[in-house]
């Protein structure tokens, strides 16, 4: 995100020279520099034994099948974002998760941080943002993902650790 005007006061920023970043949009009302910023958001893969659970949601990929992904809160860190978007979207509880790496969407401006999380308990419970939602086998996985890069890449992460 790009910042044109003060996000506390309105007022058009201009731009200021910082010695590490060069120019800055700034605001001389608040003397506040505001760098440009991208979303963080979370991607995590669910494993259950030999199993990972892909999703439908048209909205983001009309074709394709992902994974569960969502915004950090700013009040959150990425691992309770992971665990708080997979208790949303699919009802299940997962722990042991870990992080992959991370990745970047241009033109949508957001930061992806990867992870890897396992099936502790529940039972699925589809919520009203997912049209589809159920285990696939990991090695099939990929062929259903065709429009999500970013997943697909963190199903070839986990196939190449599972080896
Ligand atoms: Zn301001």
């Amino acid at each position: 995100m790009k910042f044109v005007y003060c996000p506390l006061c309105g007022k058009k920023l201009e731009e200021r020279h910082s010695w590490d970043e060069g120019g800055v949009p700034y605001c001389s009302e608040d003397d506040m520099m505001f760098f440009d910023v991208p979303r963080p958001c979370i991607v995590v893969a669910i494993i259950k034994e030999n199993k990972i659970l892909l999703l439908k949601q048209s909205y983001i990929y009309k074709n394709s099948k992902v994974l569960v992904s969502g915004y950090i809160s700013p009040d959150e860190k990425a691992e309770d974002a992971v665990y708080r978007e997979v208790k949303e979207e699919t009802g299940l509880i997962v722990d042991n998760i870990k992080y992959l790496g991370s990745d970047y969407v241009k033109g949508k401006d957001l930061l992806m941080l990867t992870y890897i999380a396992h099936y502790k308990s529940g039972e699925i419970i589809k919520s009203s943002e997912v049209e589809w939602l159920d285990w696939s086998n990991i090695e099939d996985a990929i062929g259903e993902m065709t429009e999500d890069k970013i997943g697909k890449a963190v199903v070839r992460k986990i196939l190449n650790e599972l080896k």
